[in-house]
């Protein structure tokens, strides 16, 4: 007999450190874009992992990638080299457009500590970032998020780093000097709540940035590999009035579709930063992880993906907005926010999984959104004729 829900529930309890608080429920199978928990219980996975489940569940390419390559050779050193990893970075430069060098890590903390340490090595060391901003959990990244309730608990983090408000191109200007080594910023931000900035403002920061002799450093983890309909989001025309050309950009969650993976891309002479010794890492950059990112490049290209997500993401924000107690939508491809008429983001969630969708509230008034790219049009049908119950049941008023 396998347990319930409630058992594996009591169980995790007991043996897990609690930094997440209780688990929603507990999953045990995936296909496509539906799970099932423990109670057999169905769900449609509108979040997704995070924007990390890029082809959905057990997608029998990613399947076939990673369980040929683990046949063939899982994991070497970083003494040697790899056909997937070499391919890889060729693949990533290739989409980035632009000469680039690659550094392959494990999580997208990683990959922002990787590119954090390598802004060291311009000879200045002030980071300016922005408010609403998340770059991960580690020493590094964290000095580089900018809510308080996660950093102060840590401090003290790493320094030199100042934040400026979302989207306001004027502050960039007035905070970025000549001893300014990077402007880091997210094109979406995800975890704020699905912020999209003014279209101009990766321009401007491109242009601010440069002007006084600093990176331009785009955090695309949570906004690259084709989430926004675009394989990056600063080459996206829905959010960009490009071009926009960055100095680092920094990618993980969505990028091997659930086998972790990060990766540090850094343009022309600044891809030349770290010499030898100066940075490293064990499973940065495995065949296995390697072949399982070459998979979903290759899916999303074969299948046309980008437009897909396009398609679907516009349904989805359609079918949220429908509702007149959803107030705005944000958003493009499938990274998605639909902000509530009043504070029941967590009742929403609640009402949504009871009905058999999984969403997430990153704030008390916003839901979020992060399907597989390759949602299927009947899950969007299904969620539009479940939403104006879902809010009813959550409480949510006009
Ligand atoms: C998720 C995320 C990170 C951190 O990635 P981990 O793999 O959880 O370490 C960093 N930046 C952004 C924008 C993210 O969304």
């Amino acid at each position: 007999m396998s347990a319930t829900n409630a058992e594996w529930t009591e169980r995790y309890a007991g043996s897990l450190m609690n930094t997440f608080g209780p688990p929603k429920t507990v999953l045990v199978r995936g296909e496509g874009a539906h799970v099932w928990d423990a109670d057999g219980r169905e769900y449609v996975d509108l979040l997704g992992g995070i924007a990390v489940n890029a082809l959905g569940h057990g997608h029998p390419r990613l399947v076939a990638a990673v369980t040929e390559q683990l046949q063939t050779l899982g994991h070497i050193s970083n003494f040697f080299a790899s056909a997937p990893q070499i391919t890889l970075a060729e693949r990533l430069v290739a989409l980035l457009g632009t000469e680039a060098r690659v550094f392959f890590t494990n999580s997208g903390a990683e990959a922002n500590e990787a590119a954090f340490k390598l802004t060291r090595r311009t000879g200045r060391t002030r980071i300016v970032a922005t408010e609403g901003s998340f770059h991960g959990r580690t020493m590094g990244a964290l000095a580089l998020t900018s809510k308080q309730a996660y950093r102060e608990p840590f401090e003290p983090l790493p320094g030199d780093v100042v934040f400026v408000r979302y989207g306001d191109a004027a502050a960039l200007e007035a905070a970025v000097d000549r001893d300014t080594a990077a402007v880091l910023v997210e094109p979406v931000q995800g975890e704020a709540g699905v912020v999209v900035p003014p279209r101009d403002y990766l321009p401007s920061a491109q242009r601010i940035a440069h002007a006084n002799g600093a990176l331009l450093w785009l955090d695309e983890i949570q906004t690259g590999v084709g989430r926004t309909g675009a394989w990056f989001a600063h080459q996206s025309p829905a959010l960009v009035d490009g071009p926009v050309v960055p100095d680092i950009v920094t990618l993980a969650k969505g990028l091997a579709g659930g086998i972790p993976i990060g990766a540090c891309l850094a343009t022309h002479g600044s891809g030349k930063l770290f010499d030898p010794g100066n940075h490293g890492t064990t499973f940065g950059g495995n065949p296995v992880a390697a072949a399982a990112a070459l998979a979903v490049l290759d899916v999303i290209e074969e299948e046309g993906l980008l437009a897909h997500a396009t398609a679907q993401g516009e349904r989805l924000l359609a079918a949220g907005a429908a509702d007149p107690r959803v107030v705005e939508t944000r958003g493009a491809g499938l990274l998605l926010g639909l902000t509530l008429s009043g504070p029941k983001a967590a009742e929403v969630v609640a009402a949504a999984q009871d009905a058999g969708f999984l969403l997430n509230a990153p704030t008390p008034e916003r839901i979020r959104m992060a399907p597989p790219l390759n949602l299927p049009e009947a899950d969007v049908a299904a969620f539009a004729a479940a939403w104006p119950a879902i809010l009813d049941r959550a409480g949510v008023s006009a």
